[in-house]
């Protein structure tokens, strides 16, 4: 008969079949004869998921998505100019994202 592991749902770290809680992070484990899986443990499962989403990644994706909004307002200021024959918002905008730009250090 070969030894069980049960796997932490939160680190990944294999466990005995007969702990009760994880080795590394103390996480409480679940048997291997699993119950037919609720909400709760529909949510331990996305648990790793969601804290590989660390504070920095979502900075860094609010920044991406900072440059993208910047990006887009300097595109439609040029759409608008060419339509309008109004150079002056161009300008505007341009320097109000440059600002951001450098402020933001994007
Ligand atoms: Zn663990």
């Amino acid at each position: 008969m070969e030894s069980m592991m049960i796997v932490c749902t939160r680190c990944g770290n294999p466990n005995d079949d007969k702990a009760r809680r994880c080795k590394r992070c103390g996480h409480k484990l679940q048997s291997s004869i699993r119950p037919a899986p609720g909400p709760s443990a529909q949510w331990e499962k996305l648990e790793p998921m969601r804290s590989h989403i660390t504070p920095e990644r979502r900075a860094e994706l609010m920044r991406m998505f900072e440059a993208c909004a910047y990006s887009l307002a300097v595109v439609a200021a040029v759409a608008f100019s060419a339509v309008s024959g109004l150079w002056w918002p161009l300008y505007a905008v341009m320097a109000v994202v440059a600002v951001l730009v450098v402020v933001r250090r994007l």
